[in-house]
């Protein structure tokens, strides 16, 4: 496997995204062997994806392409996390894997410190039931929003959010997530595009036996090929193999 050419975390415009199966499959090609196609399912989610027949066999046609070019693909989905856990779709079955993120906190009028520590526990307490594969973006693309009363940009809210982590999301607690991540096979995500989490939350993960996941959480076809963030972690936690996810072993599990 190589570490540099795997992406478990991708959109299609069958949900927010902007490429078609067959315009990712054209981003794909020499930059990914190992990908999953994780769609966006969520309550309160306005693009979020429909299982329907016509996706799976869309899907299964793409998969049969992607192949012939030389990459496999998994189905996926990306699913919000809420206080009582994951919602799924109906067809489960199809499903390889599942990535749920914390998208929304449900808190409305609450203090930033409020606000941070029931977004940390939602984090924990589902880390602790399980049921899904990867914590996605656990410390990046914060749900920020109701802080904000305008749109500062991508690389002003990455600004916000290291502010934030540095302040709320303290190595104790990562180093308690950690173990229940291990506990219950739940890998963490390196996410590319916001750069997180930061290298010693990761060394933490490792040194407790966590596994990683990779994704550039690709909206649109110039963000397939960035792997500059996976580069850095892979170099100076000198990740190996074996401390990454293998999905081809998860299908049995869900
Ligand atoms: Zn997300
Ligand atoms: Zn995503």
């Amino acid at each position: 496997m190589n570490l540099t050419k795997i992406d478990y975390h991708m959109h299609t415009s069958y949900s927010d995204g902007e490429m078609s199966l067959p315009q990712l499959l054209e981003a794909l090609e020499g930059n990914v062997n190992v990908c999953g196609v994780t769609d966006h399912f969520e309550l309160n989610h306005s693009c979020s994806i429909e299982f329907t027949k016509n996706y799976l066999n869309a899907f299964g046609a793409f998969k049969e392409s992607a192949k012939r070019h030389g990459i496999t693909a998994h189905l996926g989905v990306e699913t919000g996390l809420g206080k009582s856990g994951i919602l799924l779709p109906f067809m489960t079955g199809e499903i390889e894997y599942i990535i749920a993120s914390l998208h929304r906190v449900p808190l409305e009028e609450a203090s930033s410190e409020e606000y941070w520590e029931a977004y940390k526990s939602i984090i924990s307490e589902n880390a602790r039931r399980g049921g899904f594969q990867i914590l996605g973006h656990v410390e990046g693309y914060l749900p920020i929003q109701p802080f904000l009363d305008r749109d500062p940009g991508f690389d002003k809210k990455r600004e916000i959010e290291r502010q934030i982590i540095h302040k709320h999301f303290t190595p104790d607690w990562y180093s308690h997530l950690a173990k229940d991540l291990e506990a219950n096979d739940i890998a963490l995500e390196i996410h590319e595009p916001s750069e997180t989490p930061r290298l010693e939350v990761l060394d933490i993960m490792k040194r407790s036996g966590v596994v990683f996941s990779f994704g550039t959480d690709s909206h649109k076809p110039e963000q397939v090929s960035k792997r500059s963030y996976l580069k850095k972690a892979i170099q100076e936690l000198d990740l190996k193999e074996s401390d990454f996810l293998d999905i081809e072993t998860i299908k049995s599990k869900i």
